[in-house]
């Protein structure tokens, strides 16, 4: 099993666009809109010297008969099981919302290592309160642009010691 790190969060913060960024390819489907329904992705992921899997989550599966959120809480526990470890994807631009303090209490009580990533984050305006990131209890956020390729090195660093 190669080293495997699992993009979770809410819809709509970027997952798919940090994967396709990692992975180099565009295999994950980027929508605007929250709540469509897209498969769960595995690529074969690369940032510096690293390599790994990576699994990209959509945060909502294509079954009618549970809520919404339990569906996301069902796969991104999936994925996080399997993972090494998993990246909990923010947007630093709207802040923290309630769902992700629900992502973050529940990710906190698994053994799997947690980064909270501030996807979004090309703009100074971008930056997440401490305040706020301190209540999710994951550490110092990891502003990135997933889409314009910045804090990719910040990112690094930060799997470095554990990948
Ligand atoms: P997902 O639902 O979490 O997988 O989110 P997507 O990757 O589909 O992205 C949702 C939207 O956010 C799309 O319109 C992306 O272009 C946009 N997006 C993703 N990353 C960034 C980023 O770093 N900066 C900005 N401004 N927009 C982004
Ligand atoms: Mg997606």
């Amino acid at each position: 099993m190669p080293f495997t790190i699992a993009i979770i969060g809410r819809p709509n913060v970027g997952k798919s666009t940090l994967f396709n960024r990692l992975v180099g390819k565009k295999l994950a489907i980027v929508d605007d809109q929250p709540g469509v329904t897209r498969d769960r992705r595995v690529g074969e992921g690369h940032l510096g010297d690293l390599d790994f899997a990576v699994i990209d989550t959509a945060g909502l599966e294509d079954t009618f008969d549970d809520s919404l959120e339990s569906r996301m809480r069902e796969q991104t526990e999936a994925a996080v099981k399997e993972a090494d470890v998993a990246l909990l994807v923010i947007d630093g631009r709207e802040g923290v919302t309630p769902l992700d303090e629900h992502f973050a209490r529940r990710l906190r009580k698994g053994k799997t290592p947690i980064l909270l990533i501030a996807n979004k984050s090309e703009t100074r305006a971008s930056e997440i309160n401490a305040a706020e990131a301190y209540r999710l209890g994951l550490g110092d956020p990891i502003p990135i642009s997933a889409e314009h390729g910045q804090g990719l090195s910040l990112l690094y660093d930060a799997l470095r010691p554990i990948a």
